[in-house]
């Protein structure tokens, strides 16, 4: 009998090279080879994670594995048989679930058929493509090494192989798009039928060389061409029988991403590899971010524990105390970062988490874990943010829920904001 489901994150902190909007902790190529040959660092890299999983061996033995999401960086950089490695150690170490759904990010320009075959073969059934646009200029705009061809072949090369249920990644409001060209990337990518759709908005992230270049930033799409690019996704996408059930995110009947949705419903999950971060008995820690730091720490788990007490203070006798469970090893040894989330922070995470999806938040629910009324902690804010035609409350299997209506969506962050409790 199992306590509860985890989900299980792994980061892999490579690329074939860094694209220009990406402030993700990742390393491209020519990164990786200053730092060690890419092939041998890689190795390594699986080596540590490997290590890292095991030191969760015990305190994981009480949940069963929902799900595996292995993020980046671009995953698919590596080698088939290190990601089956690292899958293999995650069978042994902790009870996967049969029908956990398994998924990797891949960037185009470094899968094949042969590698597909691979991942289907090692039990992994979802794909995520990093597409971003169908159009070669703004490909080339964005540094990403792949072009709308290479996609379309890739694309292909899975279906061929066996995968059925493949999310497409696009990307809107880019430097001078027109609200034309971003309706002609989700026209094309509605025409290849993937079982699901992400569709973000460019943000523009601080450090990136497209943050520093002012030129091109004139031409970003005006807020009310960014909304409207938005609303005809929305449109374009359910004309087409996607359903959109999160503020960025469509799929076919059925087919949610079911590790992204139990980040939004408040399932605990575990962040394995550099940078990662986790969420586990109401606490949310996130792994540290140098990667020397990283092989250092799993070569000698006691000696990083005490580096680790040393450097957090009173913090480490937080972890220590309710952390119980990791009594026996130190997988907190990795732990940068260690918040211990309140009961206010528990109910402002869950009314953000919650409300990004179109369902929205269970009143029931919120009752359920807070033994509280939700329609009493958030009076002001509801009553508020219904009046302006923001929010709306709808009966559903004899349950109320509050969610988003379309022109709260456009504004979500400042009706979030109203969520906060002071
Ligand atoms: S492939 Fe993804 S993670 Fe890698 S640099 Fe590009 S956007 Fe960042």
């Amino acid at each position: 009998m199992y306590k509860g489901k985890l989900g299980i994150y792994v980061h892999i902190p490579f690329c074939v090279r860094k694209c220009n909007y990406c402030d993700f902790l990742s390393f491209g190529e020519k990164e990786c080879k200053r730092m060690n040959k890419a092939g041998e660092l890689y190795e390594r890299y699986v080596g540590a994670l490997c290590e890292e999983i095991e030191a969760y061996r015990e305190p994981v033995k009480e949940y069963a594995v929902g799900t595996i999401y292995f993020g980046g960086g671009t995953p698919s950089v590596l080698d088939e048989y290190l990601i089956i490695k690292i899958l293999d150690k995650l069978r042994d170490a902790f009870y996967v679930e049969e029908n956990a759904e398994i998924t990797i990010e891949c960037n185009p320009k470094t899968t094949s058929f042969e590698k597909f075959k691979a991942y289907l073969g090692a039990g992994i059934n979802r794909l995520s493509l990093g597409l971003q646009s169908t159009d070669d200029r703004y490909l080339k705009m964005l540094g990403r090494v792949h072009t709308y061809e290479d996609f379309l072949i890739q694309y292909e090369q899975a279906i061929a192989a066996g995968f059925n249920n493949i999310n497409v990644d696009i990307i809107s409001a880019l430097p001078s798009q027109s609200l034309h060209e971003c309706e002609e990337d989700v026209r094309r990518v509605v025409e290849l039928k993937p079982a699901h759709i992400s569709s973000y908005g460019l943000i523009v992230e601080k450090g990136t060389p497209l943050y520093n270049d002012k030129e091109l930033l004139k031409s970003l799409p005006t807020d009310e061409t960014s909304v409207k690019m938005y609303e005809r996704t929305v449109e374009l996408l359910e004309q087409s029988g996607y359903r959109h059930y999160e503020i960025s995110n469509y799929c076919r009947e059925g087919m949610e991403s079911r590790h992204n949705s139990s980040y939004w419903t408040g399932t605990s999950y575990l962040g394995l590899g550099l940078g990662a971060s986790s969420y586990f008995n109401n606490q949310r820690f996130h792994n540290v971010t140098k990667i020397e730091e990283y092989f250092e720490l799993l070569k000698d788990k006691q000696k990083g524990t005490q580096k680790n007490i040393s450097a957090l203070g009173n913090e480490s006798y937080v972890i220590e105390r309710d952390m119980k469970e990791f009594a026996n090893i130190k997988p907190q040894c990795l732990w940068r970062e260690v918040e211990k989330l309140t009961e206010k922070d528990r109910m402002e995470e869950f009314m953000f988490l919650g409300l990004r999806m179109m369902k929205g938040v269970s009143f029931s629910e919120f009752e359920e874990r807070f033994q509280r009324p939700l329609e009493k902690v958030y009076k002001e804010a509801i009553e508020k943010h219904k009046k302006a035609g923001l929010l709306r409350e709808y009966e559903e299997g004899g349950d109320i829920y509050l969610s988003l209506t379309k022109k709260g969506i456009m504004v979500s962050n400042q009706v979030f904001v109203d969520f906060i409790i002071e």
